[in-house]
């Protein structure tokens, strides 16, 4: 079955329309997460007899704008589409359900937390076929150089500005049990590397009778018998609840990818305390620094909101001197915007031009960290780095540091690993490896 892929960027979310010739297409907005979870439902769709055209929007809410995107995306859809089945599922559809359920040409809402469930989408097949409930696992992933493995769901937060604990409701964990068999099945199939993702992993285990936690996740896939071959890659992590046993586990074991992406949000403790976050920049600093002591190669990535209620132009300077201090390269910004239904949404909101200007001078300084990082490799080894696609003798992939590379060679296919190869300059878009 041949696949045609169009990709979209609109402000700052991805818009991914997948076409397959067998009449369903995905489109997807909002984080990686919804991204893992249009991969499933996918998976899931086709293997169900279908002969009518299917639209699954995935929608997102993670800001007004996002919601705003989502809702004219469905009606898009439906209007170019009026013989489709258009189902709609994602935080959106969570947030704002009275909208879809009145919007006409909707064939059916699947809530957000069972969205993977292949039961949802039997209503599709044809009626005189009988329905089959595919294995969504079959061909997960089966076009990308990476498994993404989602061990955690939901979050028990509640920051001030966020919406997602009431779109995905409580953290809840996958069994590890699960978790291994996942694994195997990825490493079997041929992947080297797997990203453990969740909307707060390191929440995970929390719900669970054992009692286990992500360092216990860790671990077991590290002990399993594919241990040798495993890349093990995180997902955005909490600084707030990384301890001493994370530390050590992360500077000591090289099979995990150095490099971490926080979800770091503010550099000033003020502005932290009004979102409720549970880290400080103190906290931040210590974690950085005591990880690179230990581990010199890891690269640090974070998420910064930039024009938060309360912030004023000293607090925001604490959070760009806080990139430098903390060393960090990898620079996720966002203007703040107000997402109805959360308390920071009846804050006292900044003049929408500073947001901007801020947002806008976050993203100046994010170029320049990100600059100064590709710079000092130049003339260094990438130690390794896994190949992401070959297109016209030119390998494109990232370093285990996460960090974008392209060399021209033919002796590479996706999903490779390679080892010590000289960087040898840069450009804003990646590391050029010596051929
Ligand atoms: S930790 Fe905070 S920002 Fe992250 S999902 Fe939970 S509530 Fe939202």
């Amino acid at each position: 079955m041949s696949r045609r892929v169009t990709f979209l960027c609109i402000s700052s979310f991805l818009i991914f329309v997948n076409v397959s010739r067998s009449r369903v297409k995905t489109i997807t907005l909002g984080c990686r997460f919804n991204f893992y979870e249009t991969e499933i439902i996918k998976e899931i769709i086709d293997g169900i007899p279908i002969t009518d055209d299917v639209f699954v929007i995935n929608t997102c809410a993670v800001t007004h704008e996002a919601e705003r995107q989502s809702k004219q995306m469905v009606r898009k859809v439906i209007r170019e589409n009026t013989d489709a089945k258009v189902i709609v599922t994602g935080c959106a559809s969570q947030t704002d359900i009275d909208y879809f359920t009145n919007l006409g040409g909707v064939f059916k809402i699947v809530p957000n937390d069972r969205k993977s469930d292949a039961q949802e989408y039997g209503e599709l097949a044809d009626a005189d076929a009988s329905p089959v409930m595919p294995n969504p696992q079959d061909h997960l992933f089966a076009d990308k150089a990476r498994a993404f493995l989602q061990i955690q769901n939901g979050c028990n937060h509640f920051c001030t500005y966020c919406i997602v604990p009431f779109t995905r409701g409580r953290s809840r964990s996958m069994p590890l049990q699960k978790i291994i068999e996942k694994v195997e099945y990825f490493i079997a199939h041929g992947f080297r590397e797997i990203v453990l993702s969740g909307i707060d992993i390191m929440s995970y285990g929390m719900d669970l009778p054992e009692r286990i936690d992500l360092f216990d996740v860790i671990s077991a896939i590290l002990n399993n018998k594919y241990a040798s071959q495993i890349r093990i890659r995180l997902s955005s992590i909490d600084p707030a609840a990384v301890d001493e046993k994370f530390i050590k586990l992360i500077t000591s074991e090289s099979r995990i990818m150095p490099h971490l992406h926080l979800s770091i949000q503010s550099g000033d403790n003020h502005v932290l305390e009004t979102m409720r976050r549970r880290h400080t920049r103190e906290h931040v600093l210590n974690i950085c620094h005591r990880i690179r002591d230990e581990r010199k190669d890891v690269v640090f990535g974070c998420d910064l909101i930039a024009g938060f209620p309360t912030e004023n132009d000293e607090m925001f300077e604490n959070t760009l001197k806080l990139i430098d201090e903390a060393g960090i390269s990898l620079i996720h910004s966002f203007p703040y915007s107000p997402r109805p239904g959360t308390v920071a949404a009846s804050m006292v909101q900044l003049p929408r031009g500073t947001v901007l200007e801020r947002a806008s001078r976050l993203r100046v300084k994010a170029q320049i960290v990100r600059e100064k990082l590709y710079r000092s490799l130049v003339g260094t080894m990438m130690t390794s780095g896994i190949v992401e696609k070959c297109e016209e003798d030119v390998v494109y992939g990232k370093t285990d540091t996460f960090i974008p590379f392209r060399m021209v060679s033919d002796q590479y296919k996706q999903k490779d690993i390679i080892e010590d190869s000289r960087i040898i300059d840069f450009d804003a878009e990646a590391l050029i490896l010596a051929d």
